[in-house]
Order: structure tokens, then sequence, then C-alpha cells
């Protein structure tokens, strides 16, 4: 995809539809959070024989997970007395979708509506869909904001609100599958680029706001559910989770979740990364390499990715690069290099394409391939650290701003995004 320089038209070209809400979720346990175990004690208590009770948390992990309905009323082999029992008492409603944003290169963007927990508020958080030709890339939120101060991210600068549910983080993935028309029987929408493949959802990263490790038991359940094999059956090898840092929990990733890992690092010495990523304190960067030396699984077939944002004057020297280099050594990895996303009122540029490229062209050279991500849904600003929820949404101002940083950015470095 070209940068191109008018970013307001394609601002304009962004679709931007408010979807029905419709479906808001009443006020009834919902069927989705529950992992087979806690479904089939559910449906027991509903008077379900516990002889029955495994075939039909099955048979109900079909119709949820594999076919997509919302509706018992569909679900032909529960019979017609089972069918009005779990309607009473569960729900499988969706969340409300505040706002759905479509980027001229494919990427979608939504906003969803979850309610109030206990005392607090109704929450809003972002899910950004990424597609390419052979692959569909879902990423998904697992915090309101983050406890977390990187100072080159977004979603540092606001508090955080509260973790997502496990239920809430599935959401993300079902109704992203819904909108794409990605369950059985359902078509794509019309006039988007989608991958080729059966699946529109092929990869999920967990990558949106949040640090998901200071979520580790909603993120397990939701994650374990989402590899079902019966159900959504999403391969433990397409699904990353990205961290920060957390050293004690990224044991336990490997241990219970076993999914594939990337690990943002950002700095090759603890005093700039105790400054950019501030977990570092806690958790420094030999801890951090050791965990993932650690990391079960690990091989050049199941690499870490390590993720380096490129900061201009900050950490994008070659000198930066050699100690990359020399600090993952006899580590399976990729690099994975992204072009810092500015947002208003950061502090950092990103570094010149040309140093990108011979900061890549040094770290391949030395035997690690070191893709350099492209920002993809600018005109959406769905890009790696520009989400933020709607309470703190950019007013049209920041945005004109943003965009005539990203236009004059362009236009100096003169490159495209191909
Ligand atoms: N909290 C987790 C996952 C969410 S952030 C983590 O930090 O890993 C996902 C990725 O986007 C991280 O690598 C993060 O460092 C990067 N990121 C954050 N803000 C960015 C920005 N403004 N530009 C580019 N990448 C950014
Ligand atoms: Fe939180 Fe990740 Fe942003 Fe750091 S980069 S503030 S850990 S979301």
């Amino acid at each position: 995809m070209a940068m191109s320089l008018d970013l307001t038209d394609d601002q304009t070209r962004a679709r931007v539809s408010a979807v029905a809400s419709s479906r808001a979720a009443p006020d009834k346990p919902n069927l989705i959070n529950m992992d087979r175990a806690e479904m089939a004690a559910a449906l027991i208590e509903t008077g379900v024989p516990e002889k029955q009770a495994r075939m039909r948390v099955s048979q109900l992990w079909q119709w949820i997970y594999v076919r997509g309905h919302d509706n018992f009323d569909a679900m032909s082999n529960l019979g017609k007395d089972l069918r009005l029992r779990l309607a009473e008492k569960f729900t499988l409603a969706r969340p409300e979708i505040v706002e759905e944003q479509i980027s001229d290169d494919g990427t979608r963007k939504w906003l969803f509506r979850f309610p109030a927990r206990g005392a607090g508020q109704p929450v809003e958080i972002e899910t950004v869909y990424i597609p390419e030709e052979d692959r569909g890339t879902l990423c998904i939120s697992s915090q309101v904001g983050c406890t977390l101060t990187c100072t080159f991210c977004h979603t540092g600068t606001q508090k955080l609100v509260r973790n997502l549910t496990s239920e809430e983080i599935l959401m993300q993935l079902i109704v992203a599958r819904e909108r794409l028309g990605d369950f059985p029987g359902k078509d794509a929408p019309q006039g988007t680029f989608v991958p080729t493949g059966e699946r529109k959802v092929t990869n999920i990263v967990m990558m949106g706001m949040g640090e998901p490790l200071y979520n580790f038991e909603n993120v397990k359940k939701a994650l374990l559910i989402a590899s079902d094999g019966d159900g959504l059956s999403l391969s433990k090898r397409r699904i990353t989770l990205s961290t920060s840092g957390v050293v004690p929990e990224i044991y336990r990733t490997g241990d219970e979740i076993a999914c594939m890992l990337a690990i943002s690092l950002h700095a090759t010495n603890d005093e700039l990364r105790d400054e950019i990523v501030p977990i570092n304190r806690k958790y420094p960067i030999e801890k951090l390499l050791q965990a993932c030396r650690d990391y079960p699984g690990v091989s050049n077939a199941r690499r870490i990715t390590f993720e380096y944002v490129m900061l201009k004057g900050v950490n994008d020297s070659l000198q930066d690069a050699k100690e990359l280099v020399r600090l993952l050594k006899g580590i399976p990895a990729k690099i994975n290099l992204i072009p810092f996303n500015p947002w208003p009122g950061s502090r950092y540029e990103c570094s010149d394409w040309d140093q990108i490229e011979k900061f890549a062209d040094f770290v391949n050279a030395n035997g690690y391939a070191s893709p350099i991500r492209k920002p993809r849904g600018r005109d959406i600003l769905a890009a790696c650290g520009q989400l933020k929820s709607e309470s703190e949404r950019m007013r049209i101002k920041d945005r004109q701003a943003l965009e005539a940083l990203e236009a004059t950015r362009a236009m100096v470095a003169g490159h495209g995004e191909a």
C-alpha cells in the first residue's frame, strides 16, 4: 500500500457506520463466558441429566463456536424444551458495536461497548482486523487502558479502567468473524479486501489495548476456548501473545497457554529500556531473555518475535542493531521492526526510512528475519499504539494535526509503504 499524502481524502473515504445496538446484552449469564466444565455444570443446574451433559456441551459448542449462532431457537438438535430453558436462563448476546470503520487498505476497526461491571461505568475498547492475501489477523485488546506507561504508546497515557473479562475478550473474535462473514454459510461483505482463503480470521494477536499478562486468567481462558479444536479451532501457532515483559507470567503462558510469544523489547540496554518500557525496572533485560530461552517449544520453527519500535535518534543506530544481535544470540527469534506511529502529544519521531532499512539489513545479515511492519489503517488510527477508547477519542483538531504531521513525514521521507 502506498502511503498517500491526501490523508484527509482517505479519512473521508473510510466508511464510518454506527451499527445498531439492538443486541445489547441482557442481564443473564452469557454461555460464551464458560469453558466446557462450567457449561456442563450450568446445564446440569438447568435440569439436563448428568449423563447427557457432555454431549450437550459438544452440541452447544458446535452451534456457538463453529456456526456462530446467537439464537437458541435455531439449535435444532437440542429439543424444544431444552432450547426454551436455555433461552430463559442464559444469553448469547453480542456486545454493542458503537462504530465500525473500514480503511482504504481493508483494515477494519471496531469500537465495542461493554456493559458496566459492579460499580463501574460501561467501557469501550477497540479491535483491529488486518487482511492480507493469505491471512487475516485480528488484533485483540485485553484491558481498558493499561497500568504500564511505555512512553511511546498512546494506550499508556490512559489509566487502567479495568481488565476485560474472558467473555469480552472472546466476543471481539466472535463479532469480528460475524462482521466479516467468517462463519459457515455466510458471505464476506462485498467491496472490501479480505484474504483469499476459506477463513477470514486466520490469526489472532494479543496486541491491542492493555498488557495481557496483567489479566492472565481471563486471557488464558479466552485463548483456550479460541484454540479448542471443536470450536473456533485456531491453532496455537496462529495465536501470538505480546507482552512488555511480565516475566513470571511468561513462564505461566508457556506452561498453561502454549501460544506463540512476542516480546516488546524496543531497547538493547537497561538504561534506555527502564525509561521507555518502565516495567524493565522490575524485570530487566537479562531476566526477560532468560524467560524467552526457557519458553517451552521454542525452536527455529517456533520462534519468538521481538518487537522493536523505531524511534528516531533514540534506539535506531547501527550500534543498537549490533547490540540487538548480540543480545538475542542463541534465541530462535524474529525481529519485527515497527515504524513508530505518532499520536498527538507524542514526544518521538519515527526513524527515517533509510535508517530503518539499514537497521533491518544489518539484523538480516546477521541471521535474523527482520520484517518491517507496514503501518496499516492509518486513516482510521488503527495502527499499533494508536488505540484508545471513545472516552478519550481524539478531537477533530487533533486528528487534523496528526494528519498534517503524517503528510509531512511521508513527504520528507519520500518513501512509500510498498
Ligand atoms: N501491552 C502489550 C501488547 C499491546 S502493545 C505489549 O506492550 O507488548 C502492541 C505493540 O505495539 C507493542 O509492541 C507496543 O510496544 C507497540 N506500540 C505501542 N505504541 C506504539 C506506537 N506508537 N508505534 C508503534 N508501536 C507501538
Ligand atoms: Fe501498555 Fe503495551 Fe502500551 Fe506499554 S506498549 S503502555 S504495556 S499497551
